[in-house]
């Protein structure tokens, strides 16, 4: 099983028969270059906006921007291309009648982001000051100074938290079925939470695995109801319902579950080889935290009907602000959102940076009217 599965360094492709579609060799070390050159002589790198980000809203944000003559900075992430890198089959992307891998999907969002001229950097944003224009990124030892800011970096998964699932990861526990499914051929496992992620992976697991125990705390689940149809008809899914995760038990390996009910009535153990934890995300806020607003959840807030964060000339897009729709089509509706504002408060700072000042459009110019949902 691969130790891989949920670190930055994954490859969501191992396993998988797909036709990648990302620059070849050559042509990725060209847009590496061009990107990071400055790096030899520690200039920093000027941008009219770049983009923190390589997942649906991402580079949605980039396609966009490049259309608009903006030439775009994409720092992508180590790993890059969100969440939808550790999703198998997508059925609901518009355009995609027959559905399309997750992977897949993100190499051709890549691909047509760079056909009009966006520079992606792979690599993690370690620090940000916007404290003033031009904002200050710095990424593998560049700095990057840009005009605007789009933010999108989205949400990752969320762990159970138990001391045996962090000893087992990699042996046996994983939170990506798409990366490690393959390993449990003949295998009986589990999948835990109760949204459409849980569904999903028990769903795609249902290729390799002999058994798939789908386990849930609650009576109800709240995914899709066509998921849970799927869930509930397929020969090899058994539902658990109203159980917790009390243990997962194994010294090197994954070999049982011990599982609490939630009336308090006792307890239970399930023989399995592996657990797939599906339990939701967390926005991936950390190098914003000092600047930007959060709420209840932790996740961005913008201001009014726009992508505008609260500091001008920096906007957010995606599930890093979106804890409803959490959708790859919704992420990338913000991402060109986010790329319209920032070209629109682009050309409100026209005249210069001497004149800008007196231009300046408040974020609440551009807020419009109206609210998020
Ligand atoms: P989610 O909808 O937030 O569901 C998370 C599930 O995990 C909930 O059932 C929750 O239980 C359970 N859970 C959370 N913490 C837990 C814990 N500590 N122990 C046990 N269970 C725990 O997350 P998601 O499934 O990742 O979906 C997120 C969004 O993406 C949704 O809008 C979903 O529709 C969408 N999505 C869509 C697709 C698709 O259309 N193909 C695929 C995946 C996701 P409670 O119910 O008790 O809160």
């Amino acid at each position: 099983m691969s130790n891989h599965a949920t670190t930055k360094k994954a490859s969501p492709l191992t396993g998988l028969n797909l036709t990648f579609l990302a620059p070849a060799a050559g042509d990725a070390a060209a847009v590496a270059s061009r990107a990071t050159k400055p790096e030899a002589t520690g200039a920093p790198v000027a941008a009219r906006v770049v983009i923190v980000g390589s997942g649906p809203a991402g580079l949605t944000a980039a396609i966009y921007a490049a259309r608009a003559n903006l030439e775009p900075i994409v720092i992508g992430g180590i790993a890059g291309g969100g969440q939808l890198m550790i999703t198998s089959g997508v059925e609901n992307y518009p355009g995609f009648p027959d559905g399309i891998e997750g992977p897949e999907l993100m190499a051709l969002f890549r691909k047509q982001a760079e056909r009009f001229g966006a520079r992606i950097v792979d690599a993690d944003v370690d620090r940000v000051d916007l404290s003033s224009r031009p904002f200050g990124l710095w990424a593998a030892g560049v700095e990057y100074r840009a005009q605007t800011v789009i933010v999108a970096t989205g949400a990752s998964a969320l762990w159970l938290g138990l001391e045996s699932e962090t000893r087992l990861r990699g042996r046996g526990v994983s939170a990506c079925a798409t990366c490690d499914g393959f390993f449990f051929r003949d295998k009986a496992v589990a999948v835990v939470g109760g949204g459409d992620s849980a569904l999903e992976e028990a769903l795609y697991l249902t290729h390799f695995a002999s058994k798939v125990h789908l386990i849930h705390r609650r009576e109800a689940f709240r995914g899709s109801k066509i998921m849970q149809d799927r869930a509930a008809a397929h020969p090899k899914v058994e539902m658990h319902l109203n159980r917790t995760i009390e243990e997962i038990v194994g010294a090197d390996h994954v070999e049982a579950l011990r599982l609490g009910k939630a009336d308090g009535s006792g307890e239970e153990t399930l023989a399995v080889d592996g657990v797939f934890v599906a339990i939701g995300h967390r926005p991936n806020v950390e190098v914003f935290r000092d600047w930007l607003a959060t709420d209840e959840k932790g996740y961005l807030t913008t201001l009014g009907a726009t992508t505008a964060s609260a500091i001008d000339g920096v906007f957010v897009a995606g599930d890093v602000d979106d804890h409803r729709y959490r959708q790859a089509v919704t992420a990338a509706g913000e991402g060109c959102r986010a790329a319209i504002d920032a070209e629109r408060w682009l050309e409100a700072q026209a005249p210069g940076p001497a004149e800008a000042s007196a231009v300046s459009m408040p974020t609440t110019a551009i807020a419009a009217t109206g609210s998020r949902p």
